[in-house]
């Protein structure tokens, strides 16, 4: 069953995917995307425990994608302050926004409302094709054209493919591209807190001695109570004993492992788990094809780029395919793909670097590396590698700049203070 569909065809309908088919529908192009989730979780995809960290620049784009209106306001948090605090010492970092330029560092959002969204804005372009329940099992490019197998037999040819399929892209190794993989050896848990203390909505990253706790600041729940998102990390086999308790036991436990800074603290809703593997494809594109998303950089969430990065894989490749449109170039000719890899790679890999860097000293506990981590928090944003990944972390502006202003040296004289 052979189906000439359309110019181009993703795999993958998240917000990578997702994101990339409005902009090719606006560019004019026709789009199919096969994932392998069934509609009725695209329209409505479940709560999965993560809040990302939108940059402002990322807010922009889901907004010039048509997909912010769609998310309602009390489920966006402002990120207005940052903190960074090392095992017990008394001093940490703050970070706060330019405030010339923003009144926050960015603003969270659920990870699966942003999915939501960007579907809905994706299914009012006629040109973009969603086959839902499917699975891209097999594919194949040429000098002329590229197709793509289905689970079920159909073949569907355009004139580039592009794989948003997750950091464990079988697309990307199907293509034969390699990936350099970190495992951490460590699971996330994330959930949702409600608690007695107001956060200030100020972001914790505290790398505690055998625990990292990020605490994210939410907005007020529907009966009024504090909330936060809890990110803990720590090794597989704990955070499965964490998962099985109780919810009671659960809450007690958090509040403890949080020195009770915010109170008291309680389960709200559903806890998740996702392993710690960063993730970097030695080439983002080949013969009329090409990787966006995870499925091209999976970064560390410390640094809470993932998402952020995903959209600006999305807008630097349409940006430049739309060029082809434009001047009546192949879309998916070498000149396009090569930019796009110039492009993303140098966007993206110094950062990746230094995040892993950041996420294995900060995250040893030998005595060797405690020492040191100890020297970076008091050195501050000295050393150039950390300063830039820190800064980073904490929200580029809407043109992809570092504000200047945007570190602010801060070492307060008692955590929690
Ligand atoms: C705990 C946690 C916190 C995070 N916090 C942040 C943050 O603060 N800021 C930030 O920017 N990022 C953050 N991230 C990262 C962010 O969630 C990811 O970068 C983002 O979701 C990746 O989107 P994607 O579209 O590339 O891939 P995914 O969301 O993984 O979607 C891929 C889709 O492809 C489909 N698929 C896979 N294979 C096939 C196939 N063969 N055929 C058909 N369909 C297929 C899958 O079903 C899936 O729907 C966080 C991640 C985690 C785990």
């Amino acid at each position: 069953m052979k189906q000439s569909c359309c110019d181009v065809l993703i795999i993958g309908a998240g917000p990578a995917g997702l994101a990339l088919s409005i902009s090719l529908a606006d560019a004019g192009l026709h789009v199919a995307v096969v994932e392998r989730q069934p509609e009725s979780v695209l329209q409505n995809p479940p709560f999965d425990g993560r809040e990302i960290a939108l940059t402002h620049r990322s807010v922009d784009r889901l907004q010039a994608l048509g997909a912010l209106e769609r998310i309602p306001e009390a489920e966006m948090s402002p990120l207005s302050e940052a903190r960074v605090v090392n095992g017990t010492s008394p001093r940490e970092i703050r970070f706060a926004p330019d405030r010339r330029a923003h009144d926050s560092l960015g603003t969270l959002v659920p990870n699966h409302l942003i999915r939501k969204s960007l579907y809905e804005s994706a299914r009012t372009r006629p040109t973009v094709q969603i086959l839902a329940e499917h699975t891209a099992t097999g594919i194949e490019t040429g000098r002329e054209s590229a197709a793509l197998t289905l689970e079920d037999g159909t073949r569907l040819s355009g004139r580039l493919i592009v794989a948003a399929d997750t950091r464990f892209s079988e697309t990307r190794r199907r293509m034969g591209i390699s990936a350099s993989m970190r495992d951490f050896g460590k699971t996330m848990l994330v959930c949702r807190m409600t608690h007695e203390k107001s956060h200030g909505n100020v972001a914790t990253e505290w790398f505690d001695y055998g625990q990292t706790i990020a605490m994210l600041p939410l907005n007020d729940n529907a009966s009024g109570q504090h909330m936060s998102s809890l990110v803990l990390t720590m090794p597989a086999r704990q955070i499965e004993r964490l998962l099985a308790s109780d919810e009671a036991s659960f809450s007690a436990e958090i509040s403890a492992r949080y020195r009770r800074l915010l109170g008291s603290m309680t389960l709200s809703g559903t806890r998740h788990t996702y392993p710690l593997v960063s993730v970097y494809a030695s080439r983002f594109v080949a013969e009329r094809f090409a990787l966006v998303g995870d499925a091209a950089v999976g970064m560390h969430p410390v640094t809470a780029h993932g998402l952020n990065f995903g959209l600006l894989s999305e807008q630097t490749l349409s940006s430049l395919v739309a060029g082809a449109v434009r001047s009546t170039a192949d879309i998916g000719g070498e000149p396009v793909l090569r930019r796009y890899e110039a492009q993303h790679r140098r966007a993206t890999h110094p950062l990746y670097l230094a995040t892993n860097t950041i996420a294995t000293l900060y995250t040893e506990d030998r005595l060797p590396a405690r020492l040191l981590r100890s020297a970076v928090v008091h050195a501050g944003e000295r050393l150039a590698p950390v300063r830039q990944t820190l800064v980073a972390t904490l929200m580029r502006d809407s043109a992809g700049r570092l504000p200047r202003s945007l570190l602010r040296r801060a070492f307060a004289p008692r955590f929690g203070a």
